[in-house]
């Protein structure tokens, strides 16, 4: 038995999953003809509350899209210096938008409206680039599965929109955000311009993103998605694992969630942490000693099957997921505890 903790992306579909995708009703999507998709669509944009929605094979490439339809080479955006579309995406702004990042120094990959207007008021004048566009991140990956305060994210739409910026949220993890916040989706649906959600996360489908908006802005999108090669034919049968994720496996993020509080408790109580982050989702950050070592731990662990990423810095990340079982957190909270 491997227990993999890398991330929540490593799951498998599930029976109930396959069965679904196999039974796909399909057609070819360039041509908009899969009801598969265009059934996940519309019940995305109707959950959220916005005009349209569309299918992506990533979430980076929804991200991308994102970031082009809101800006003109030569402009920047506006991020944490946490932030996944900065720090993980292959320099995609950059290359695919002309993009450049102004990072604001947050905490956990928040940041508030005060620093939000700061970092604004430095961009003015014919010396700087133009700013077009604000991107969010919640939960934050970096930040170790941080939620916002959702009255902060009101005060930084407002800030956006008193600035004339687009405000995008790259809300791979929003499930997770809205499930231990106790949010709708509809609240964030008002708040944003786009939202992109991964339903490959801890939703489970193998594949798929979905990117939220107007329908101006999703038709622009769909040109994007085009020219970025992510058009694709018949592809109900990822859509159809997307549609089944969000009718069965979004209240059980709970669980995950838990799972997450109790092995952040047995490592705070061991001698070789040195410190556990903040835990509000399915992430947990911890830090152990300096004569064991983030490396050597890790070493140690995977020899027991039990694996776990280097985040840099010292820092070691586990995430649970839907593959997660009882049977193996029993095991991985035995072994933390004697190590
Ligand atoms: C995983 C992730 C993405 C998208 O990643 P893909 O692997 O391209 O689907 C975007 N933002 C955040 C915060 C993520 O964690």
């Amino acid at each position: 038995m491997i227990i993999d903790l890398i991330s929540d992306t490593v799951t498998k579909p599930t029976k109930g999953m396959l069965a679904a995708m196999m039974n796909a009703n399909v057609g070819d999507d360039v041509f908009k003809m899969d009801p598969t998709t265009n059934e996940l669509q519309e019940k995305m944009a109707e959950l959220f509350g916005v005009e349209d929605a569309l299918f992506f094979p990533s979430g980076t490439m929804a991200n991308q899209a994102a970031i082009k339809l809101h800006t003109q080479p030569g402009d920047k955006l506006i991020c944490d210096k946490y932030a996944h579309v900065y720090n993980y995406e292959g320099g995609g702004a950059a290359f695919n938008s002309g993009v450049t990042c102004k990072l604001i120094d947050g905490n956990r990959g928040m940041f508030t409206a005060t620093q939000l207007q700061d970092a604004i008021a430095e961009g003015f004048g014919i010396h700087t680039p133009f700013t077009s566009l604000v991107c969010i991140e919640n939960t934050t990956n970096k930040g170790g599965g941080a939620c916002w305060d959702f009255s902060e994210l009101e005060k930084l739409q407002k800030v956006s929109k008193e600035n004339n910026l687009a405000f995008h949220l790259d809300g791979a993890r929003l499930f997770n955000a809205m499930v231990a916040k106790n949010e709708n989706p509809k609240q964030y649906g008002e708040l944003f311009d786009t939202i992109s959600i991964c339903l490959s996360k801890g939703l489970g489908a193998p594949i798929g993103s979905v990117l939220l908006g107007s329908k101006a802005h999703i038709a622009k999108a769909l040109r994007i998605r085009k020219l970025f090669g992510g058009a694709m034919r018949q592809v109900g049968f990822l859509a159809a694992a997307g549609i089944y994720a969000l009718d069965n496996h979004v209240d059980r993020l709970a669980e995950d969630h838990k799972k997450a509080q109790e092995i952040g408790a047995v490592l705070e109580a061991a001698s070789y942490v040195t410190k556990v982050e903040n835990i509000e989702t399915n992430i947990v950050i911890f830090y152990v000693d300096e004569k064991i070592g983030d490396e050597n731990f890790i070493n140690t662990l995977k020899e027991k099957n039990i694996l776990l990423t280097p985040m840099g810095q010292g820092k070691i990340r586990i995430v649970t997921h839907l593959d997660y079982t009882d049977q193996m957190h029993e095991v991985l909270l035995k072994e933390l505890k004697n190590f």
